[in-house]
């Protein structure tokens, strides 16, 4: 069985030197707010190229935190509205909705992607304070236009980069350095993983970072001190000295699964699958390598025959689900024709050119 994405074998991987950073946190007597997140969040910082980052819990909290952050220093107020594609993960969703802000979707193209840039300004209304682009797939969802549209209009734009560390656009900034602010996710299975929960918030904007820190903090920027009613929302110094670790091999494991990507495009011939649209080569860090088949489910299954493990990123789109049930009305047909037909084939650092063969070949005898 080929899984889809074998996460012990990633951590495996670079065994001594997490071995190392584990035990070095594990024994260092300080456990939370202590000098390997701080090292860490100087590291990513220069990584990403923004003055500032500050480390929280969760990739969800940290989209969260920026919206409740701009919401503390009075640039937005409940019932103002944020733009986000409407076929991305919940959690960009969430972040929005559950500050008391109203997520306003619009629909992705189905060759990128990624958000209609053409449909982005027929949305702005007088609410509207902020748009959040999302590198769906690990892909660039980002131009110098969207830039353009903020600005004219006085909106913040904010990067949901949970799927794209190491993405960068032509002239070589990297996601996360983009817009306004940017939410990062180290859950274990993106690009970037930690053992465990983990997250980070990147800016340039001092004030938004000072306010984004204390709101994890409990609201607190001085010990006993509320000036918000915040929430902890901190990552522990065990996942910020893996994460060290993590990202000093990032470049290389992008590269390693755009090996893996370049083999797929290369390889796949049956005109039942549709590929990804091609991309410059550092637009594209692969999270995923989604594949468009009607006859989806049916490919499914025929390469779980195969031996091949596969995802569907994500099976209902967020306006179809429970939880927005005010939205069930809501007709978002290139939204509901990705998530009708999209497939993500296994795609991971360490996976081997014999793996990538054997998959391409079950995807080309689907009939
Ligand atoms: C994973 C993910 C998140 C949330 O990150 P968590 O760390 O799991 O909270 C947000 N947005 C997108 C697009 C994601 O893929």
């Amino acid at each position: 069985m080929i899984e889809f994405y074998p996460l012990g074998k990633l951590v495996e991987k670079y065994s001594d030197e997490i071995h190392d950073a584990v035990l070095r946190a594990a024994f260092s007597g300080r456990y939370l707010l202590g000098p390997e997140v701080e090292r860490f969040e100087r590291m990513y910082a220069d990584y990403i190229g923004t003055r500032h980052c500050v480390a929280c819990a969760s990739g969800l909290d940290a989209l969260w935190l920026i919206l409740r952050a701009y919401m503390e220093m009075g640039f937005m107020e409940p019932g103002d509205e944020v733009i986000v594609p409407a076929n991305t993960y919940i959690a960009s969703i969430l972040a929005i909705s559950e500050n008391g802000l109203v997520p306003v979707l619009v629909e992705p193209r189905f060759d990128t992607l990624e958000i209609d840039e053409s449909l982005i300004e027929s949305h702005i209304t007088s609410r509207t304070r902020a748009i959040m682009t999302v590198h769906l797939y690990g892909r660039l969802a980002w131009s110098g236009n969207m830039s353009e549209i903020c600005r004219r209009h006085g909106l913040k734009l904010i990067e949901d980069n949970a799927q794209a560390q190491g993405c960068m656009t032509l002239n070589g900034r990297r996601t996360g350095s983009l817009g306004d602010a940017a939410g990062h996710s180290f859950y274990p299975g993106k690009n970037i993983g930690a053992l465990g929960d983990a997250g980070a918030v990147t800016t340039d904007d001092g004030m938004l970072a000072e306010t984004v820190r204390a709101l994890a903090n409990y609201g607190s920027k001085e010990k006993y001190v509320f000036r918000y009613r915040g929430r902890n929302s901190r990552m522990d110094e065990i996942q910020a000295a893996v994460l060290a670790v993590r990202l000093k091999h990032l470049d290389e494991d992008n590269e390693a699964r755009r090996a893996v990507a370049e083999q797929y495009s290369a390889g796949i011939s049956n005109p039942l699958i549709g590929l990804p649209m091609p991309m410059p080569s550092q637009c594209n860090v692969w999270h995923q390598f989604p594949v468009f088949a009607e006859c989806r489910d049916r490919l499914q299954q025929h390469l779980a025959g195969c031996g091949v493990q596969t995802m569907i990123h994500y099976p209902i789109p967020p306006h179809r689900q429970q939880c927005y049930s005010r939205w069930s009305e809501m007709q978002l047909p290139v939204t509901e024709k990705i998530h009708a037909q999209e497939l993500s084939l296994p795609i991971s650092p360490v996976q081997d050119s014999e793996d990538t063969a054997h998959i391409i070949r079950a995807l080309n005898a689907f009939r």
